[in-house]
């Protein structure tokens, strides 16, 4: 804590308000060069700090703690401590990851107090940055040119400022316990993102490896930036369709920089993490009507709300709950919210006039819930129509094939629903009960186990003989090994993250339908995971060691 020399209270008061002012300033100034950087939604961290730092409860606190006689900076940290040690308290990640946000508001205001300024770091040569902690002031004032990759000690993987870093392309590994002790500005470091590894000063041969895996993949990322256009196509001339996961707005122009023919799947949820209250209607239109433009006629599919599980959001109180995955999650809690359900499909209809929305709800476990969410977009339909606002006329409804009750009951959904979307993340974790979160139990979740390659087959096989749209959007899309089985089961619809678009396609482009058509069939046969893996490992080296890059862009 601050030594505190005898202090006026005026005095310290009007200090306070000064620096609060400065601060905002400067907030406004971050905000804004995020948005040019990144964009509107990506700066809307900065919102969130405008809002705290003019939060009545949080000001008078720190005025309190001034007229029982401290100083303002005094003040200012013992208040900023305590906001932070109760966030880190918290179980759920998200709001954990909010200690992060008062830390570097605190930090801002404590600088404009002592008078010291924000000192802005400054990247002397490109480089990559080891820190205790990067947070998002931190993240929108450096250079981003010269950053090559961060390194942290503390912070969470869904931090924003690891998000914006993401958005930026900067690799980072956060939760590098002890990486200022044990790394010193001279050494070499290689950090492979892709498989969260961090090598310091490695000896000859895995620099030469990594110089090798970086000429290779520099030369495939220019070969495949020529075939970004180019129809996603079998060796044998089977379409398929390769679109996007979407997240946030930045997201969109890296779509369209890797040939993504529209959007699979967007998470509706990471624009409201980056609020601090829920957005209204018109905030909501406002953005899906900016990604539906955006897509320039391609067919955007938009996910209603999926929070629960890892996933919460600061101003929306979840209980807390000893299996939250199987818990009060996904479309249960919009179900439960109908007020902020109906809201949310009312700004997806209107975001629909334009151009093609697809509405997907998460989750679906019932016939029921689904008879309810149908029921859900009639009063949206009809709350619009009163209102006089234009709406999208017949928009197709599907569901997230997700949890196996709805693959039992996939004979039935097919007469409620347009299309289906199948989230093998969730519905691995769900068939095969392991954590998609969990390392300890990674072994568990394979995609290659032959239930799991048995249920998709199911889902496809089915959806494909009732005449419904099936697309798979879970993260195996983009693995060639399991492209290759999912292609051969018939699948021709797939979203993923879009860096991995060129490389799939580049893949399909080498494959004929045939050979994965007879992968397919052969790997169903089998039911050990280790065989299913070898068989498809020969099949891969037939096709010339089609992957020279192993893990993606
Ligand atoms: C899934 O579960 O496969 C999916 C795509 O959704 P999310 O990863 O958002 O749960
Ligand atoms: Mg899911």
């Amino acid at each position: 804590m601050i030594e505190e020399a005898a202090v006026s209270t005026q005095d310290e008061l009007k200090r306070l308000a000064d620096a609060l002012e400065k601060t905002r300033i400067q907030t406004i100034f971050l905000e804004k060069r995020v948005a040019d950087r990144l964009s509107h939604d990506d700066a809307s961290i900065f919102h969130t700090h405008l809002m705290i730092l003019e939060d009545r409860g949080f000001l008078n606190k720190v005025r309190r703690n001034i007229a029982e006689g401290h100083s303002a900076s005094y003040a200012l940290l013992h208040v900023v401590t305590e906001y932070i040690e109760a966030f880190e308290r918290m179980e759920d990640p998200y709001l954990r990851e909010r200690a992060a946000d008062m830390k570097d508001i605190g930090r801002r205001i404590l600088s404009h107090l002592t008078g010291k300024g924000h000192r802005k770091p400054v990247l002397k040569h490109p480089g990559i940055l080891v820190a205790r902690e990067i947070l998002p002031s931190d993240m929108a004032s450096l250079d981003h040119e010269k950053i090559k990759g961060i390194v942290t000690e503390a912070g969470e993987k869904n931090s924003h400022a690891v998000i914006m870093a993401k958005s930026l392309g900067i690799p980072a590994i956060v939760g590098v316990k002890k990486a200022l002790g044990h790394i010193s500005p001279e050494d070499h470091l290689i950090l492979d993102a892709n498989s969260g590894c961090l090598y310091i000063s490695p000896p000859e041969h895995i620099v030469e490896e990594y110089k090798r895996l970086e000429e290779d993949c520099q030369i495939e990322l220019s070969k495949l930036a020529e075939s970004r256009n180019l129809p996603a196509r079998s060796k044998d001339g089977v379409e398929v369709s390769l679109r996007a996961n979407i997240g946030l707005i930045s997201d969109i122009d890296v779509a369209l920089r890797n040939g993504a023919e529209g959007v699979g799947l967007y998470r509706t949820e990471f624009p409201y993490m980056a609020r601090s209250s829920f957005p209204d209607r018109d905030d909501q239109y406002q953005l899906y009507r900016k990604v539906v433009e955006g897509f320039e006629g391609r067919p955007v599919t938009i996910r209603t709300l999926d929070i629960g599980g890892d996933k919460g959001l600061p101003y929306f109180q979840l209980p807390r709950e000893d299996n939250p995955f199987m818990g009060w999650r996904s479309v249960r809690v919009s179900l439960d919210n109908r007020d902020i359900f109906r809201t949310q499909i009312e700004a997806i209809l209107m975001a629909g006039v334009h151009g093609p929305v697809k509405l997907l709800f998460p989750m679906i476990s019932s016939l029921e819930e689904v008879e309810t969410c149908k029921e859900v977009v009639r009063e949206a339909r009809e709350n619009l129509e009163q209102a006089g606002l234009p709406c999208a006329g017949d928009i197709p409804l599907g569901v997230m094939i997700e949890v196996p009750a709805a693959v039992l009951l996939l004979e039935e959904l097919t007469q409620e629903v347009d299309f289906f979307a199948l989230g093998t993340n969730d519905l691995i974790q769900y068939l095969l009960a392991a954590d998609r979160n969990n390392p300890l139990v990674s072994k568990y979740y394979d995609p290659l186990h032959p239930a799991a390659l048995k249920v998709i087959h199911q889902v496809t096989r089915t959806a494909i003989y009732r005449g419904r749209d099936v697309c798979l959007c879970g993260e195996i899309a983009s693995d060639p090994m399991i492209f290759l089985v999912l292609f051969g089961m018939g699948l021709t619809e797939f979203s993923m993250a879009a860096p991995f678009i060129p490389r799939v396609k580049a893949f399909l482009h080498n494959i004929p339908a045939s050979v994965a058509k007879e992968a397919a069939r052969e790997v169903l046969t089998m039911s050990d995971t280790r065989h299913i893996r070898q068989h498809l490992g020969e099949v891969l080296q037939g096709l010339n060691g089609f992957f020279r890059c192993p893990t993606g862009p």
